[in-house]
């Protein structure tokens, strides 16, 4: 039975262990607990948490010493950070509500507010409260403010009124994602905020395609870079140059517009034309879709095929594999 209890700074007796044991552990140490394990025969998954250092472990306590003595109780702790007047920075995953996070889902559960984009697992907010205020600014038109500045000015609006605000995203909010100017708003105005990571597209769209972004045999690492402004594009950052001789995998968010003159420019840069490339375009959702060819061929393929965004482009060994199939 969850019960609604602090935990935090308090030092908990764990007795007779059960099945749930670990659970409530992990729980505890969430919510802050000191947590001590009585067994003689402890578990090996309990005897690991305390070569961890994470739990004392002893064979006979003085249970007056503790806070608390679970006996073999289960108890969830309320999850810390959520109070009144705050914002929640929530990474929904890729479309597929399946992929949000507990603690994503506890939040859209405890949210006055949910403020969501196009891309956010919007099947998730059937979660949210019947009384919770749905706001969608994925449809802000540009006006007064510029989209990101009415975003944050609706954030800290909804919060200063102690709302528990819910900014829910796609796949992870500080990739890509304008989280980290949010959380900086938030903390600017004095409003507190917390992050939820989210799963991103960037690693999640090829693995859902069976496309690992290393490989041990093939691949030591990979670089996410954002395709939304093509190479030579005076506002173009990103040293292709650099990329092409890297050795790692390259996922491309935003760039199935510019996938011509992306893999144009890492062949010009020495990339071998026939590296295997692939572009997996609505990766969670029913229409998900996956396009293979080869660097010098993918951006004609992914065309042909009207692959459109949402989409991601990988280019590396890795793109030849179908892990699944
Ligand atoms: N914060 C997001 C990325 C936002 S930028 C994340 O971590 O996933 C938007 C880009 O993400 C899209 O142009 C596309 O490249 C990628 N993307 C987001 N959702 C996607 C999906 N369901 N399938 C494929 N690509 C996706």
């Amino acid at each position: 039975m969850p019960l609604d209890l602090s935990f935090t700074g308090r030092s908990v007796l764990l007795t007779r262990i059960g099945t749930d044991t670990i659970s409530t552990i992990h729980a505890l140490l969430h919510d802050g607990a000191t947590v001590t394990v009585e067994s003689a025969e402890p578990p090996t998954s309990v005897r690991d948490l305390a070569d961890r250092g994470l739990i004392e472990l002893c064979a006979e306590a003085e249970h007056t010493a503790y806070d608390v003595v679970m006996r073999g109780a289960t108890a969830t702790p309320p999850r810390a950070g959520i109070g009144a007047g705050e914002v929640v920075l929530v990474g929904g995953g890729p479309s597929d509500p399946g992929l949000l996070t507990l603690q994503g889902l506890d939040a859209i559960r405890a949210a006055d507010v949910v403020v969501h984009d196009r891309l956010a697992p919007l099947a998730a907010l059937s979660h949210a409260r019947a009384d919770a205020e749905i706001i969608d600014v994925g449809k802000i038109p540009r006006g007064e403010f510029t989209p990101q500045e009415r975003i944050n000015a609706i954030l800290l609006e909804h919060a200063r009124r102690g709302r528990i605000v819910v900014r829910l995203k796609g796949g992870d909010g500080f990739v890509f994602g304008r989280g980290g100017e949010e959380a900086q708003a938030c903390r600017d105005a004095g409003i507190p905020v917390t992050v939820v990571p989210g799963i991103s597209s960037s690693i999640a769209a090829p693995a859902l395609a069976g496309i690992p972004v290393t490989h041990r045999d093939l691949v030591q690492g990979f670089s996410v870079v954002s395709g939304h402004v093509p190479p030579g594009d005076p506002r173009s950052t990103v040293e292709w140059g650099a990329l092409a001789r890297s050795g790692t995998t390259l996922v491309v968010l935003m760039g199935v517009a510019t996938l011509a003159a992306i893999t144009a420019e890492l062949m010009a840069q020495g990339l071998a034309a026939d590296t295997p490339a692939a572009v997996v375009a609505d990766a969670g959702m029913a229409s998900m879709r996956t396009v293979r060819a080869t660097l010098d061929t993918i951006a004609e393929t992914a065309a042909h095929e009207r692959i459109g965004a949402p989409a991601v482009a990988v280019i590396g060994a890795v793109a030849a594999l179908d892990v699944l199939a």
